[in-house]
């Protein structure tokens, strides 16, 4: 949904945070590691928001674990139901719209803000880089970006983007222990 806002951040952010496992363990997570290859082996296996889409909740818990705050509220861009906001060197923040929605337009809000949060991993959390997935030809234009191309061809797939999000927080534990 989101242009993303890229900022350094203050001290008062870091306080009370997980943030405090680094930025170097983050480091770790390689380009390689967040390629959809692997899940393409079994595509219909993956639940979407449409199968499931309270997935939404475990992808907001793991995200917490990892570093990502999340709040319900009025989102950081006008016109938009939600944000992330990606800092400079540590995991950002999405803002959900606090207006009434379906559980699967929750769900896809969520899981387009969540690739947005790969993509900041994927950038050494210093930009935020496209992940490298196929999307449909036309979407570069229709979206405006490669970032906003993959978030909105791929915001159904919330199962996915919930392994991808496990597969960060296990190499970031790996990293930490
Ligand atoms: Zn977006």
């Amino acid at each position: 949904m989101t242009k993303i806002t890229i900022k350094l951040i203050s001290l008062i952010l870091l306080l009370g945070s997980s943030y405090l496992i680094g930025e170097r363990s983050l480091n770790a997570l390689t380009n390689d590691r967040l390629k959809l290859e692997y899940f393409h082996e079994t595509p219909v296996n993956n639940l979407k928001c449409t199968d499931q889409p309270l997935i939404a909740n475990e992808m907001i818990a793991i995200g917490k674990i990892l570093g990502v705050k999340f709040m319900r509220g009025r989102p950081l861009m006008e016109g938009k139901d939600a944000t992330y906001k990606a800092l400079h060197g540590r995991l950002g923040l999405i803002t959900l719209s606090d207006r009434a929605m379906s559980e699967v337009v929750r769900c896809k809000l969520i899981t387009h803000e969540f690739i947005h949060v790969l993509q900041h991993l994927n950038g050494d959390l210093k930009g935020v880089k496209p992940l490298g997935w196929v999307v449909p030809q036309g979407s570069l234009k229709r979206f405006g970006s490669a970032q906003e191309a993959e978030a909105y061809v791929y915001q159904n797939n919330a199962e996915i983007v919930l392994k991808l999000l496990l597969r960060a927080l296990s190499i970031q534990q790996e990293a930490v222990n």
